[in-house]
């Protein structure tokens, strides 16, 4: 096993994994740029390395600056948490071109899955099915026009190199389709330097259901249900669930099989999530991360599994701690993100707390880099914290978290709380009868 671990961000997903090395005895250094210096998961590492000034780019994203503190700590290998430089295959070469252990995929699998064309027809090719769209890349406008006339609109066109939300655009008619098409493009270009973009048939009534593999890089793999992240903002989750309150355990089976029997074929190792839309009883590919998710929580609920932990075991080489057969639902888990970010606009917004009181008590976890004092810098994403609970079943969780919502105190900036105070009034939250438009819809009659 490690003796020490890198973990190349920072925020709560840092605090995380150090609390997961704490546990299981391995030295953790924390990397942080200037504005993070009195940061928590500084304090909490047992050792940290200054790598550049606030700017992400030169700090949290400089590849030189990580490997170099890590050949300073001796650190053998690191976590990327999720965003930065999680997905970067070539950071993961240049870690492995220097002898220290990338905790996650390998290059190849992160290159494969990181362009959505290469994903699609890879999962197309292992059986996984997708939302029905063009065969690769479309080339120009002319053949992106006459795609959307044979497929009927809507459609959907996205950039191969998107994410986070970004690079994509719904047509609903032909007429919308010359200006989607430019921007989706212009977006690509701009935000990721590759202006291929595809086309999908878009669905007007789905649900976000997301599917969690594990493998161990030698052929074995396992899944671990599914998490329903139907209620977005701007193609961004805000609210997240395991089990979906929509799905079966007849249907939970079937489609976690595909899923962990692809990523077993392909030797996949650690965590990875693949992404469906999930509309009349059809499951439909959109994407896979292959990293952590920000929602593992959900997953970690109800399953009572460590999932770092079992990254940093598959990583070191050693063999996952529990097979298919061991995993058994538990209950039901919710987990709200918390924002600094001022309603109803979501505008950021950062600076210092002036008071702040974690939630407690049975079935309840917040993952939170805040304390009392601390100032939010205004240079990185307005994720605060992230606040989980875990019932017997679902309205025993909604009950919980409007519980812990009301011993929360956030004081000194505005957050998205509220929010979830308010969803809570909401007869379709109980139910669990909503789609991936339902939450946007929602804002615009209760919010604008
Ligand atoms: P990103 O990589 O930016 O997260 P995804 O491909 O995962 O993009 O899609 C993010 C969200 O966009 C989905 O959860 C869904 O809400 C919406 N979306 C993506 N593809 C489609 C589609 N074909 N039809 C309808 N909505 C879609």
């Amino acid at each position: 096993m490690f003796e020490k671990i890198l973990i190349a961000n920072r925020g709560e997903i840092a605090l995380r994994v150090i609390r997961a090395c704490r546990e299981m005895g391995i030295k953790s250094v924390a990397v942080h740029s200037t504005a993070d210096a009195d940061a928590m998961h500084v304090r909490m590492a047992d050792e940290s390395v200054c790598i550049g000034p606030p700017s992400g780019t030169q700090s949290y994203l400089s590849i030189p600056a990580i490997i170099a503190a890590c050949e300073v700590t001796g650190a053998q290998a690191i976590h990327p948490g999720y965003g930065f430089l999680s997905e970067n295959a070539n950071f993961v070469q240049v870690v492995e071109d220097h002898g220290i252990t990338f905790i996650g995929p390998t290059a190849e699998h992160i290159r494969v899955m990181g362009d959505k064309i290469t994903a699609k027809d890879t999962m197309i090719k292992l059986g996984v099915p997708c939302v029905p769209g063009s065969d690769g890349g479309v080339p120009d406008l002319a053949a992106a026009k006459k795609l959307g006339e044979e497929m009927g609109y809507p459609v959907i066109i996205k950039a191969t190199a998107g994410g986070g939300g970004r690079g994509m655009k719904v047509a609903k008619t032909a007429a919308d389709m010359e200006e989607a098409f430019m921007t989706a493009r212009a977006e690509g270009k701009a935000a990721f330097g590759n202006d291929e973009v595809y086309i999908e048939k878009y669905l007007t009534t789905p649900r976000h259901i997301e599917i969690q593999v594990f493998g161990d890089g030698k052929g074995n793999a396992v899944h671990l249900g599914e998490r329903d992240c139907s209620l977005q903002r701007r193609h961004q989750k805000v609210f997240e669930e395991a089990p979906g309150p929509s799905i079966t355990a007849e249907e939970r089976a079937k489609i976690g099989k595909v899923c962990a029997d692809a990523v077993a074929k392909i030797n996949y190792i650690g965590a990875g999530t693949i992404e469906f839309l999930y509309e009349n009883g059809e499951f439909y590919f959109i994407e896979m991360n292959t990293r952590l998710q920000v929602e593992h929580p959900v997953t970690e609920a109800i399953f009572g599994v460590d999932l770092v932990r079992e990254q940093i075991r598959v990583a070191a080489g050693q063999p996952m701690s529990f097979g298919q057969n061991d995993l058994e639902i538990n209950g039901h888990s919710i987990e709200v993100r918390i924002n600094a970010e001022k309603l109803p606009n979501f505008a950021p917004c950062p600076g210092k707390i002036t008071a702040y009181h974690a939630p407690g008590g049975l079935g309840v976890r917040m993952d939170s880099a805040l304390y009392d004092g601390y100032s939010i810098p205004p240079y990185y994403d307005s994720l605060i914290g992230k606040l989980i609970v875990h019932g017997r079943g679902r309205a025993e969780a909604l009950a919980r978290l409007d519980r812990a919502l009301g011993e929360l105190i956030v004081d000194g900036i505005d957050t998205t709380l509220p929010l979830f105070s308010a969803l809570l009034q909401e007869d379709d939250i109980h139910t669990g009868n909503y789609n991936i438009h339902w939450l946007e819809k929602w804002l615009e009659e209760n919010m604008s």
